[in-house]
């Protein structure tokens, strides 16, 4: 037994279970708008993506967007969720400014998607997180604060929003947090939702309850208000401290929903919760009911892609690349393609090469990229490109220093490596007569090194190959250019003895 047992705070509090559920909303990347044609997109002039049925004017009725139910269904299947054979709408009523119906479309009874589960890594490990469910809604106006005056945007009112709501399976803030970065590349690699915590199309409110081992559930809290995975570890974390001191006093929690204040670095108290039966949950009488058929699942199970989790191992496994090599290729699919296309470019060498592949993008092309504020998919930079100038540094035609500056040169001059080389006189000088002639004009301009280094002083040995990297503009061979030196010097030396 070490001495910290007993001492732990926080999300190692002994001596309570800790149960964390999540509930997280998606904006789904459609065209159009759930229930109406009205644009779904972002920084149009307020109120101008708007029409009756949006603004819940009296006797409009809403059509279904397939193209929402198609990315809801794709995304519970992701889940390895059971996906409803029959799925309908329901209104849940309350009022709100920025919600001109005075009730939500949403789904209560028959859901997309049941029982699923996800499993997602977390330090060096991996974890499953169960899925509740998978529900389809429309998404509120947004409010704007300015002084006195509340304005109201309804642009972003009736807007697809995907609701995903795990079981308590988490068990720590840091567990929250990595759920929640996996979970953001998860519906990037599904091309659903941009995943953007900071603009709201990822949105994440987490439900905690502390209790003794063994004794299940305890009095769940709801957490909003935030908007960063960190901030949900925070939030998490404040949680457990505040909830487990009430617990530890002999005091109960109460149920309630508390907001995140990052100024504060503490919850506050927003409001006392409401049961589910204080929406009135009610079918819409206003859309029917949707059935699924063959052609729609068929074009769904299409869509389905491997995912990051999963790639990640296959990664690892088929180019025996390290946990962290992997993991940083797999974040964004852009990178995992362009990674894969490069080996598969240099294909017999593909094995040898995944580590310096993996080294190249994450260095010097991700700086290059953060430069000039570009990624993969818009860059100048091929994997034909990289996969070529990985072959002239292999063949030795370049060494290491010019082929970054031939990277650099890729996305200055938007041309090809072999180009760039030849454009600029880069080519490796490893033929021994030319370095021969670099090195006799070396010695005979510095005839003092020249002494010390025959003297048997190994560091201006190094002095004169500089110079002689320097008068070949970085081109002559490092090594080769060493040996030749070398020999030049014994020569001389030899020649001395003789003249004596
Ligand atoms: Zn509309």
């Amino acid at each position: 037994m070490s001495m910290k047992e007993g001492k732990q705070t926080g999300a190692g509090r002994p001596g309570y279970e800790i149960y964390i559920g999540l509930e997280i909303h998606i904006q789904l990347l459609t065209r159009t708008k759930a229930f109406c044609s009205c644009r779904a997109g972002y920084g149009d002039e307020p109120n101008t993506n708007v029409c009756p049925v949006c603004l819940g004017y009296p006797g409009v009725l809403p059509a279904l967007n397939e193209e929402a139910v198609k990315q809801a269904y794709l995304v519970a299947a992701a889940l390895n969720c059971q996906s409803a054979a029959l799925t309908s709408f329901d209104r849940k009523n309350y009022f709100y400014p920025d919600m001109p119906k005075n009730y939500q479309i949403s789904q209560f009874y028959r859901p997309i998607g049941t029982g699923g589960y996800i499993d997602y890594p977390v330090d060096s490990g991996i974890r499953k997180v169960r899925i509740h469910d998978v529900h389809l809604e429309e998404d509120a106006g947004k409010m704007i604060h300015a002084g006195d005056v509340s304005l109201i945007d309804y642009n972003r009112a009736g807007t697809p929003l995907l609701e995903i709501v795990t079981e308590p399976d988490i068990k720590s803030g840091e567990q929250a947090e990595a759920f929640l970065r996996y979970f953001r590349s998860f519906v990037r690699y599904l091309s659903v939702c941009n995943g953007n915590m900071e603009e709201g199309s990822l949105r994440c409110d987490a439900n905690i309850s502390l209790n003794r081992p063994g004794a299940g559930l305890g009095r769940k809290v709801e957490l909003k208000n935030m908007n960063s995975s960190r901030f949900v570890r925070l939030a998490l974390e404040h949680e457990v401290e505040r909830q487990s001191g009430l617990l530890d006093a002999g005091e109960t929690v109460a149920q309630e929903t508390r907001l995140w204040n990052e100024n504060r670095d503490a919850t506050i108290l927003m409001r006392k919760k409401e049961a589910a039966h204080d929406y009135r949950y009610f079918p819409e009488p206003d859309l029917p009911a949707f059935y699924p058929d063959e052609k729609f699942l068929g074009q769904v199970k299409q869509q389905l892609v491997e995912l990051p989790l999963e790639r990640r191992l296959r990664l690892q496994q088929e180019y025996g690349l390290s946990i962290e090599a992997a993991a940083y290729l797999t974040i964004e699919r852009e990178t995992a393609d362009f990674f894969e296309a490069v080996l598969k470019v240099l294909q017999g060498g593909a094995e040898g090469f995944a580590a310096t592949v993996y080294n190249w993008l994450n260095g010097d092309v991700m700086k290059e990229l953060n430069n000039r504020n570009l990624s993969l998919g818009n860059s100048p930079l091929s994997p034909k490109r990289l996969a070529d100038l990985l072959l002239l540094l292999e063949e030795g035609r370049i060494h290491g220093k010019i082929a970054k500056k031939v990277l650099s040169l890729i996305f200055e001059r938007d041309r090809d490596p072999e180009f760039l080389i030849a454009d600029e006189g880069f080519e490796q000088i490893s033929d021994d007569n030319s370095l021969r002639k670099l090195i006799e004009k070396v010695c005979s301009d510095n005839p003092e090194a020249l002494k010390q280094a025959r003297a048997g002083e190994k560091k201006v040995l190094g002095y004169l190959i500089g110079q002689v990297m320097k008068s070949s503009g970085g081109r002559a061979e490092p090594q080769r250019t060493r040996n030749l030196l070398a020999e030049i010097i014994d020569a001389d030396e030899e020649k001395e003895e003789k003249a004596r």
